[in-house]
């Protein structure tokens, strides 16, 4: 494969210059994922271009690119990096080439992927149907079906009355799980075990739905008990042909938010691995998927697997699989959406070979002695672990970043690399007793507690984790 490897790369070389080649890249985002993608542009010698809330003036994304636009001026600290009309405006006006979402914001937006492409700009990510379908869960749904892979049995569309839902319950029996059909970040989801229940989590879930993601559509999936959350990255190319790059695991969730993510994942026997990489594919094939994205499952304790959903975007936990394939997504995307194909990145699935393991802890300001509450204010000490295996991708990694109420509570993401699962846990806990932070808190301890615990370190991990371990939480 070497050899193979370096005549592509040799022929990729030439073919820079064939392709339409992107000169600048504009991240409508902020953080430690814009500063990710400045990394992979500066890398390919691509022009960086942030984009900062009036709030931001001072946070380090807005440092780390070659040049920064305030979008949103008065506008709220979140509005502004949602203003659509306002980042494309800074793109005609500054010769902005390609726009990259990152992941959250704007990234699921196909009316944001939409107008980029009708400015004339290239957006890294899939096309605008793309997204829509994927959007909607229960588009996405059918699409799997369609696809031939397995879904939860759920219902067929939207749910829009109580009727519907007791009469979905009475069919099909309980436990169920309200979903919200256009929700995200583990938000808007009801677990429903008495049928006394159904009509009163019902208006919850869907005026919550209403609020959060603006569009109370809901509908219903049978509760898969004690699952794995399992996904697989994978990449299309505009002729068509995909690849996948393994799989993860984050069954490791705190309310239903990834919390510790781990490439491969430990302990799952290679015939489910094949079958599920081969499902993503096939969902991938049908919608004609291209750049990266992410098929998600659940993994029942009989090894039956279930698509949930895609995520039509690069992920917070994409630097897992980056660290075992040794492939960057960002470089990947950006090359992609330049009209390259996969053979010509040397992105054949034969080339493509899982070494190791990586485990991504996200240390977040939230305060696990109260509640998990997000902390705020002014870090006033900075240290981060270091040293062999540990690759760390952050923002506000210094004295006196302001950490505000306003945005995720993400702080640094670490991960850890090692040859087998347990020694890259054990690099991930002398890492994080590493770091020294004062001012905020985080929660650190917590994470450190997870690492030490021996059925995290047995690899036998489900979605039930946290709750099956409340010790953990003090
Ligand atoms: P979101 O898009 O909000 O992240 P997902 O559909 O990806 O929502 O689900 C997030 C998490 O919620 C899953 O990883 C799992 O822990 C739980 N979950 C979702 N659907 C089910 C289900 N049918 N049965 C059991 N758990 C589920």
């Amino acid at each position: 494969p070497w050899l193979k490897c370096n005549f592509v790369r040799k022929k990729w070389c030439s073919s820079i210059v064939k392709h339409n080649a992107i000169r600048s890249i504009l991240v409508a985002n902020r953080g430690e994922i814009a500063i990710r993608v400045f990394r992979a542009c500066n890398e390919l010698g691509i022009k960086s271009v942030a984009i900062y809330s009036e709030m931001d003036k001072m946070q380090m994304h807005r440092q780390k690119a070659d040049e920064a636009y305030m979008v949103g001026r008065g506008l709220a600290p979140v509005e502004a990096y949602l203003n659509i009309p306002g980042i494309i405006n800074i793109c005609k006006e500054n010769d902005i080439d390609a726009v990259h979402p990152g992941y959250g914001f704007l990234s699921e937006r196909s009316d944001f992927a939409q107008a980029v492409i009708d400015a004339g700009l290239r957006f890294i990510g899939p096309s605008p149907q793309v997204m829509q379908t994927m959007g909607d869960k229960t588009a996405a749904r059918i699409a799997a079906k369609e696809a031939c892979v397995p879904t939860v049995p759920g219902t067929e569309g939207p749910v829009t009355t109580e009727e519907e839902a007791l009469a979905f319950c009475q069919k099909h029996g309980l436990p169920v799980i309200f979903k919200a059909a256009h929700g995200g970040g583990g938000r808007g989801m009801r677990i429903v075990r008495n049928m006394e229940e159904v009509k009163e989590n019902f208006e919850r879930a869907s005026s919550k739905a209403q609020a959060a993601f603006g569009n109370g559509e809901l509908f219903i999936e049978k509760l898969i008990e004690h699952p794995r959350h399992i996904e697989v990255q994978i990449l299309g190319d505009h002729a068509g042909n995909i690849v996948h790059l393994f799989e993860r695991d984050c069954s490791i969730q705190l309310r239903h938010q990834k919390l510790i993510e781990i490439a491969p994942a430990p302990q799952l026997p290679v015939e489910i691995r094949d079958k599920m990489t081969e499902a993503a594919i096939q969902i991938s094939k049908h919608v004609g998927y291209e750049n990266a994205g992410t098929v998600e499952f659940l993994c029942d304790e009989s090894g039956n697997f279930y698509f949930i959903e895609v995520n039509a975007r690069l992920q917070v936990e994409h630097t897992v699989t980056e660290e075992i394939t040794g492939i960057d997504l960002v470089r990947s995307q950006i090359r992609i959406a330049e009209g390259m194909t996969l053979e010509e990145l040397g992105l054949c699935q034969e080339n493509i070979v899982p070494r190791g393991f990586a485990i991504q802890c996200r240390v977040t300001t939230e305060n696990p002695e109260q509640g998990f509450q997000p902390d705020m204010g002014r870090i006033e000490v900075f240290r981060s672990g270091e040293g062999m295996g540990i690759r760390i991708d952050g923002a506000s990694t210094y004295p006196g970043a302001i950490i505000s109420p306003h945005y995720d509570s993400l702080l640094v993401k670490v991960i850890s690399y090692a040859i087998d699962f347990q020694v890259a846990a054990s690099k991930m806990s002398r890492a994080l007793r590493e770091f020294r932070i004062r001012g905020v808190k985080t929660n650190i301890p917590f994470l450190l507690s997870v690492l030490n615990n021996e059925r995290f370190l047995n690899g036998t991990l489900d979605t039930h984790f946290i709750d099956d371990h409340p010790e953990l939480m003090r």
